[in-house]
């Protein structure tokens, strides 16, 4: 009987649900909050990558500008060819040439790093006019030769005209507009991540929330597993204790069951039916009806059995069963309906061996009826079982005749042969009744040496015949005791039953009086009452055969 199976297991209980649920929802909480810190850890990453870019790019443009002005303005270009003018120093058209060179070299660098489109237009501006200058200042020697003065030389030439000062300006506000969409994109990237990291924030407590529940739900749930364990060993210890019980309970616990539709099992059965009734429970519990009861008990059996079920009622029962080896065997089975349903109705119960108590019972009753010395009916017995038969004759109006058999001059057996010898006589007397009499005839010691013989559907003229063969077959007997034999006769008085008895003492009075005449007439013969010849008519024919001179009439008056 599995009992565990009855537990219910805590892991497939709502906590558990709840515990997953709640663990799927920190858990994605958790990546949410994760990747919103790593997307603000990003923002700032990619803030400082933009800046040291920029940082980097704007330093060298700075330096290339700075540049471009030394070279192309006037502390460059302009003042070598003022001195050149001037002065006439003829070596500053070379440096000149290589302020061009210079310049130039800072304009194509510049080109090469990261520009956009203004920055491009005003970088080809600067190219236009640094080509442009190169080729006034191959000029400026044609126009000395020509005889122009340093001033109108000065102005014929313009090294350094508007346009190159507003390229220059062109790419410092370039500079400046890139310095400043810089600074705005690392203002919203700090801003966006300056939110993120705000709404990391806000997650702290909603984890931390969802951390004091995940732990009260384990918590919850440990200690639920815990009491399922707990609970579990109880059980098994219990179950453990069930089982050792069944095992050793002196008889076969047993469940058994009806469905509505007249099925009938057994749900379990004790181990020990194996060795009490020679089944196993498993065969048992294949077939209902193994249990091989006494042929002559059977029907009672299921007879017991379908109205307990059928009642929904107790069962008991008492009864004798045949062991596998043949041995009879009596049993007693009782069991109980549980409170069910319609469907099916389940008893528990126990069958018991009670043989034993069956042999005590027997011995018992054989103690209480019987004669210890020689197996007839005790005179209580006797007259108990007169009491049914007399008043049963009477109504169907059956011959019944009773004789009074008594030892002759037992006394003397005593006396000569001791009291043992005296027994022995009295058990080989009963012995020798026994041979004559029939199944209904009733056999009582009711004194010492005397016996009433009751012969139901006997008439008169039947005990007679009775009564002569066991008087011969005594008297020709010859018991050994003590190395000797003992010889013995009997007198029998014979009385039969007529409407006007009351009970069976009425009879064995007259049969008394019969037997004191065979006293009286010298011993060893039989001597009994007339009777009305309408109970004698209905008298069994087979004791009529037998004739003997011995017995004689009682003269009742
Ligand atoms: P009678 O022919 O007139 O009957 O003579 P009797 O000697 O049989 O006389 P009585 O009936 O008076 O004596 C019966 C004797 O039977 C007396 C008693 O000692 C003896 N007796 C009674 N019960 C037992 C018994 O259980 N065992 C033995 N051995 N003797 C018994
Ligand atoms: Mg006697
Ligand atoms: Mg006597």
């Amino acid at each position: 009987m599995r009992i565990m199976s009855r537990i219910p297991n805590p892991f497939a209980s709502r906590w558990s649900y709840i515990s997953i649920a709640a663990a799927v929802l920190i858990l994605t909480t958790s990546a949410g909050a994760l990747y919103i810190g790593s997307s603000a850890m990003g923002l700032f990453g990619d803030m400082r990558k933009t800046w040291q870019n920029f940082d980097q790019v704007s330093e060298i443009k700075i330096t290339y500008l700075t540049q471009m002005h030394r070279y192309l303005g006037y502390s460059g270009m302009a003042q070598h060819l003022n001195d050149y003018l001037l002065h006439g120093k003829e070596h500053l058209l070379d440096i000149l040439d290589i302020d061009l060179d210079q310049a130039k070299n800072a304009v194509d660098s510049y080109g090469l790093l990261d520009v956009n489109e203004d920055e491009k237009a005003a970088l080809h501006i600067l190219r236009t006019l640094i080509q442009k200058s190169r080729v006034q200042i191959q000029d400026i020697p044609k126009l000395r030769e020509r005889g122009l003065s340093p001033s109108e030389i000065d102005k014929k030439i313009d090294l350094f005209p508007q346009a190159a000062t507003a390229a220059l300006d062109q790419l410092r506000m370039s500079w400046r507009q890139q310095a400043q969409i810089t600074k705005q994109t690392m203002d919203d990237n700090a801003m966006a991540a300056e939110k993120l990291v705000h709404m990391s924030w806000a997650f702290i407590p909603v984890m931390v929330l969802f951390g004091i529940t995940i732990f009260w739900l384990v918590n919850k749930l440990c200690r639920q597993v815990s009491a399922y364990e707990n609970e579990k060993v109880a059980l098994e210890k219990s179950e453990r204790k069930f089982r050792d019980m069944a095992a050793n309970v002196p008889g076969v616990i047993f469940q058994w069951y009806e469905r509505s539709g007249g099925e009938r099992g057994y749900l379990y059965v004790s181990p020990r039916c194996q060795e009490l009734y020679g089944v196993s429970p498993a065969e048992l519990q294949r077939n209902w009806n193994a249990l091989s009861i006494h042929p002559d008990d059977k029907k009672r059996y299921m007879k017991t059995v379908d109205e307990a079920f059928k009642k929904r009622a107790e069962w008991s029962f008492e009864g004798r069963f045949l062991t596998p080896g043949g041995e009879e065997k009596w049993w007693r089975g009782i069991s109980k309906p549980m409170p069910g349903n319609d469907e099916i109705t389940v008893h528990n119960g126990v069958i018991i061996d009670i043989s034993l108590q069956k042999k005590m019972e027997e011995e018992l009753r054989s103690l209480a009826t019987l004669d210890g010395l020689t197996g007839a009916y005790n005179r209580r017995h006797f007259l108990y079982k007169a009491a049914t038969e007399v008043p049963r004759s009477q109504r169907y109006e059956h011959p019944l005749t009773v004789l009074m058999i008594d030892l002759d001059l037992f006394k003397q057996v005593n006396d000569t042969y001791g009291h043992g010898g005296g027994d022995e006589v009295l058990r080989r007397f009963v012995e020798i009744v026994r041979k004559s009499l029939r199944g209904p005839d009733v056999l009582g010691r009711i004194g010492g040496e005397e016996f009433a013989l009751m012969l139901p559907e006997t008439n008169i003229a039947g005990a007679i015949t009775l009564a002569e063969r066991m008087r011969t077959d005594l008297q020709n007997t010859a018991i050994p005791w003590d190395k000797r034999t003992i010889k013995v006769t009997a007198s029998i008085g014979i009385a039969m039953l007529n409407k006007a008895d009351k009970d069976i003492h009425d009879i064995l009075a007259r049969a008394d009086r019969a037997l004191y005449n065979a006293k009286a007439a010298g011993r060893n013969c039989v001597m009994y009452c007339e009777e009305p010849i309408e109970l004698q008519a209905q008298a069994t024919t087979e004791r009529l055969e037998f004739a003997s001179p011995t017995p004689r009439p009682l003269d009742v008056n």
